[in-house]
């Protein structure tokens, strides 16, 4: 025979163990279900180790989303704040790194413990290493066949996360489910993702590599002033993953260099004051020392400034501040930090993250369309969509 729970959750990861603690604690008997042999994988791997877990700047505004005003309702009633209080009262050790940004102060693994153990008290039962094999409508609710057997539920919530990182379990079931109830999924891709290049541009970089520098990156309106990190394989840092997440296939990506000055102009002001000095000075003075040296060998900047014509000093200037590159592609889901795109939001409660004509069918988390900037509001957005199904279902 099967086995009857209020609330069935399909995955143990961030959104899928907030929803479940929740719900339990209002008295609905939950079990959350997942295939991969232990829970919250992606948090223990997350921020380096230290999971940067909320960002206390989050606002809509670091979301992309088809549907952008869809994510307002949530984290406005679960705010970081919310968050905080939960991780402090667990006695978790914090530190705020950029601004806004929480990490633990010691692993990964305190985050994890604060889930596990907010299930265990409210009640929720977690059952890992347990494929879903079928889903299917059984009077008003849902009946599962899975490796271990049947499980029946009234609400079913489909937390199963996109499809970064696939060596951590991650599998596009969750917009098969949406699928199978005639749910729209937009198109995803790699976000948060570092850019792969063309083989000439990645080997004269190549030098540059493990070299870090604060720039301003742009593409298609958007602009991000983070540092950027040049690595054996292409282009990362938190620029870059920032950006990522804007970019298009066959889209230049403009990089400003110095984006506190105007090389156009503090040149100009060198070659009058100091016609001797060389663009290769002025790098070193602004610059990582690597990063100027192998800047001025891969555009062969030679003598004197007083060499240089005004557009000489131009087509240097521009390329400080408006450096265009060209990636090839992105290292995709096998590295991103998150996927773009997933089921239409259109189709659901902004209050509940139910399905508009199915209450009680609920998609959160990460399998939705909605996607956070680097820094923390990925899991604002777990917390929050898992709390507001936690209190629907
Ligand atoms: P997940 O946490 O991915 O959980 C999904 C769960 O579903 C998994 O346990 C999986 O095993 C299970 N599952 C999948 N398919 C099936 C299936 N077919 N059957 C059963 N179970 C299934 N965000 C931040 O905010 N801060 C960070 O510091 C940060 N660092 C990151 C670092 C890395 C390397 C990566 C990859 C991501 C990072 N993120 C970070 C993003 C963050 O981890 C995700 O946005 C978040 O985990 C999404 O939560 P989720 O619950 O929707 O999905």
């Amino acid at each position: 025979g099967s086995k009857n729970f209020d609330v069935i959750i399909i995955g143990a990861g961030a959104a899928g163990l907030m929803c479940a603690a929740t719900a339990a604690y209002r008295g609905r008997r939950v079990l959350v279900l997942d295939h991969a042999n232990k829970p919250g994988k992606k948090i223990l791997m997350s921020g380096g180790g230290r999971c940067n877990f909320t960002n206390l700047n989050s606002t809509p505004a670091n979301f992309l989303s088809d549907n952008p005003h869809y994510c307002i309702s949530a984290l406005k009633r679960y705010t970081p704040h919310h968050f905080l209080e939960l991780v402090e009262r667990h006695g978790v050790e914090y530190v705020e790194k950029a601004a806004g940004q929480l990490f633990c102060a010691d692993s990964s693994k305190d985050i994890l413990q604060v889930l596990l153990t907010e299930c265990d008290w409210s009640g929720a039962k977690l059952r890992m290493e347990t494929e879903i094999r079928e889903i299917s409508e059984r009077g008003d609710g849902y009946c599962l066949a899975t490796s271990a057997g049947s499980f029946e539920c009234e609400s079913l919530v489909v937390a199963c996360g996109g499809l970064s990182i696939p060596t951590m379990g991650a599998t596009g079931f969750g917009y098969d489910i949406a699928r199978q109830f005639g749910l729209e999924v937009l198109p995803t891709r790699a976000g948060l993702v570092p850019f792969t290049l063309q083989p000439a541009l990645k080997e004269q970089l190549a030098p540059l590599s493990g070299v870090s520098c604060p720039v301003e990156v742009s593409c298609n309106g958007m602009s991000f002033r983070e540092p950027m990190l040049v690595t054996h394989r292409g282009l990362s840092g938190p620029a870059m993953l920032q950006i990522s997440s804007f970019w298009q296939p066959g889209d230049e990506l403009a990089i400003n260099l110095l984006p506190d000055e105007s090389a156009s102009e503090a040149l100009q002001t060198l070659r009058k004051d100091a016609p001797q000095s060389t663009v290769a000075k002025y790098l070193n003075q602004h610059l990582p020392k690597r990063f100027a040296q192998a800047l001025n060998d891969l555009h062969h900047w030679q003598g004197p400034l007083q060499g240089y014509k005004n557009t000489d000093l131009e087509q240097v200037a521009d390329a400080l501040n408006r450096w265009h590159i060209k990636p090839s592609g992105t290292e995709g889901y096998r590295t991103a930090e998150v996927t773009l795109g997933g089921v239409d939001t259109r189709q659901l409660s902004s209050k509940t993250m139910a399905v508009n004509d199915r209450p009680n069918l609920f998609f959160i988390g990460e399998v939705v369309d909605v996607t956070g900037h680097l820094g923390g509001h990925n899991f604002q957005w777990a917390w929050a969509s898992g709390v507001a199904a936690g209190n629907a279902v």
